[in-house]
């Protein structure tokens, strides 16, 4: 195609549909991309056909944001058609970066999970016995549907992916930053996480420290918390002090515990367990009771430490 405009896909696999709306608030810098861009592949936005993408060359299109774990065949077959066509491969937010929060289901096999959603579920009709299958024959003929895999994958497990842009959603004037930087040739290492800072969440935000330690955890409701106050220090539970910053410190500012989303430190393998280590800093006793009576304050700790990277921790999966 003879064109000095970037050519652009972007796509959603495993995902709710909030990094796609993340992207559209970037507001009128999207007339700008659109302006720099060719906008191939965009399936929420633009009609087009996979058949199309396949009907590329091999790098045709300079850049592909790809948002949302890969859970079944489709999202795989889309992650390799895109890294195969695209020049660079960014994986856009939480659930492409580390899983997200579809990575939760990997605490249920592939059975309990299609079990729940089709059979034992009161919105089903009473007595269903369908459950999906990737080929159905039916009157001479086969019907196929995306196979539903046993796990959820982030991106990088199914193929190389280029750039990491964190978050869930990444902020807008992230994904704007990051955008500009393509658009004028300024991409760090190959490899890296973009659009977030090296620092702990910690590091950026206003409330004040004081080395307090803990004798209670409290959910946001049970207590009237102090503006100015770390939310940690007060029993709030919060994962800035594992998890990079550069969203803004918008949970905090918001008088709401980080969740984690933009992902480890550098050099960090497991977020949970960095922040069950943070945490373990600030219980205060030495006492094996009343340590299991405070951790008792945790009601769901994989889902708070892993909500947004279970697929890309140590432990991946719950099951075998
Ligand atoms: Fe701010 Fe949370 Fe870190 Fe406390 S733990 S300083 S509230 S980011």
């Amino acid at each position: 195609m003879a064109t000095n405009k970037l050519q652009v896909a972007i796509y959603w696999g495993a995902a709710c549909g909030g990094c796609d709306v993340a992207v559209l608030d970037t507001n009128e810098f999207i007339l700008d991309l659109a302006a720099a861009a060719d906008i191939r592949f965009w399936p929420i936005a633009v009609d087009g056909k996979y058949s199309d993408v396949e009907a590329m060359a091999d790098g045709e299109l300079d850049l592909a944001l790809f948002n949302g774990a890969v859970r079944n065949s489709e999202n795989e077959h889309v992650a390799k058609l895109l890294r195969k066509k695209s020049k660079v491969l960014v994986a856009l937010g939480s659930c492409a970066h580390m899983g997200g929060i579809p990575g939760l289901a990997n605490l249920a096999t592939k059975e309990e999970i299609l079990l729940t959603a089709y059979l034992a579920n009161p919105s089903v009709e009473p007595g269903n016995q369908t459950i999906p299958q990737a080929r159905t024959a039916i009157d001479g003929m086969t019907l196929e549907i995306p196979y539903f895999f046993k796990r959820v994958f982030r991106l990088a497990d199914v193929v190389d992916v280029d750039y990491f842009l964190p978050g869930c959603p990444p902020a807008p004037v992230q994904i704007r930053n990051v955008l500009l930087a393509v658009v004028k040739g300024e991409l760090p290492p190959r490899g890296s996480v973009v659009g977030a800072s090296d620092r702990a969440l910690c590091d950026d935000c206003p409330r004040t420290k004081s080395e307090k330690k803990l004798k209670a955890f409290h959910r946001p409701y049970e207590i009237v918390q102090d503006p100015t106050r770390c939310l940690l220090e007060q029993g709030i539970l919060c994962m800035g002090p594992a998890t990079r910053s550069g969203c803004g410190v918008r949970c905090p500012n918001s008088n709401q515990g980080c969740r984690g989303c933009y992902g480890p430190l550098p050099g960090v393998t497991d977020q949970g367990a960095k922040f069950l280590s943070a945490l373990a800093s600030i219980i205060d006793s030495k006492d094996p009771k009343e340590i299991d009576e405070i951790l008792a304050g945790l009601p769901d700790f994989i889902g708070l430490a892993y909500r947004f990277g279970l697929p890309a921790s140590t432990l991946q999966r719950s099951y075998r």
